[in-house]
This record gives structure tokens, C-alpha cells and sequence, in this order.
């Protein structure tokens, strides 16, 4: 307040040249402390997604024992796998996919539809859904992450960009999912 009195007055006194130049000034220290809040608050993992806050906890060499090596790069270590190289991208057989991790049920497959991306994508979670969001920033990106809510493991991403009712598109690794036909 103190600063944007000053602001004025001396805007007052020197004309309108610096009346715009000391806004651009303080526009511009504004969007810089505004910026600063949510990068401050991301510098590191939030408690409520630390490992051992998860009902299903196992340590990192226990994970590489039980996943493949690209179901470890994927869900543990936030991997992203190649477009179009998982084995659900053009998977459209009714049932359920359940996470690679811990068998938790995610998504069901009526609400899957291809997204053209390359990744399996989902309108919607299923009902008991144990999906999870957090506020990515990495790679100099805002996105939301998806995760499973018993084991932690990385699922991929949700993006509002969805083309159905819901305008969600819940963009997933195939390496993170197993699926569950619906005639077994
Ligand atoms: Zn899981």
C-alpha cells in the first residue's frame, strides 16, 4: 500500500512518462511475488505423498523385484513411456484396468476413448476410483499428476482439454495399468 502511494505521488509529480513506466514496475513485482508462491511451496515432495504416507509401502529394491523394468521407470520413478509403444493405447475390450503396482481398480472401459496421443485416455475415474491428483512442476510445466492412492505409483497425467461431457482427459502410462476383462 505504502509503495503504491509512492507510486502515485511521484506520478503525480513527474507526468504521465513515468506514471506508466513505475505501473510496468510494480505490475511487473507483482507477478514476480505471485509467481514465486507456488514455486516456493513445490520444493519438495508434499508429506502427503511421501511413500510411507500410502497404505502400500514397499521399499525402492522390493518394487524392482516385483515390476518390469519399464513398470519400475513408470510408476516409481515418474517415467513417461513412448507414445504410442504401450500395449493399452489402442486397447478398447470391455473391463477394468487395475495399477501394475498394487492391483487397485482405476479406470473402467467405458469411459476410455482414444485420444490420439498416444497414451490411454480416460474421461473420467472409475466410481471407486483410487486415483489421486498433485500439482506437477517439472519440466517448467504446470500439470496435474495422477496417482495411485494405495501405493503412490505414478499413473501419468489429467488435463482439461478432454473432448467429452466430462472436458477431462486423464492421460495414462500403459505401463502403470493391468487389465481385467470383463467376461472373466
Ligand atoms: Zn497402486
Amino acid at each position: 500500500m505504502l509503495v503504491l502511494v509512492r507510486v502515485q505521488s511521484r506520478a503525480l509529480f513527474f507526468g504521465p512518462y513515468f506514471a506508466v513506466n513505475n505501473f510496468m514496475k510494480l505490475f511487473g513485482l507483482i507477478l514476480l511475488a505471485v509467481g514465486l508462491v507456488p514455486v516456493a511451496s513445490c520444493q519438495s515432495t508434499p508429506k502427503n505423498m511421501k511413500p510411507e504416507n500410502f497404505s502400500i509401502s514397499k521399499s525402492e529394491e522390493q518394487w524392482k523385484s516385483e515390476l518390469t523394468p519399464e513398470q519400475f521407470r513408470v510408476l516409481r520413478q515418474k517415467g513417461t513411456e513412448y507414445p504410442g509403444s504401450g500395449v493399452y493405447d489402442q486397447h478398447f475390450k470391455p473391463g477394468h484396468y487395475t495399477c501394475a503396482g498394487c492391483g487397485a481398480k482405476l479406470f473402467v472401459s467405458d469411459r476410455k476413448f482414444d485420444a490420439h496421443c498416444g497414451w490411454p485416455s480416460f474421461d473420467a475415474q472409475s466410481e471407486d476410483s483410487n486415483v489421486i491428483e498433485h500439482v506437477d512442476y517439472s519440466h517448467g510445466m504446470v500439470r496435474t499428476e495422477i496417482l495411485c492412492k494405495q501405493c503412490g505409483g505414478h499413473l501419468g497425467h489429467v488435463f482439461n482439454d478432454g473432448p467429452t461431457q466430462t472436458g477431462l482427459r486423464y492421460c495414462v502410462n500403459s505401463a502403470s495399468l493391468n487389465f481385467e476383462d470383463a467376461k472373466k
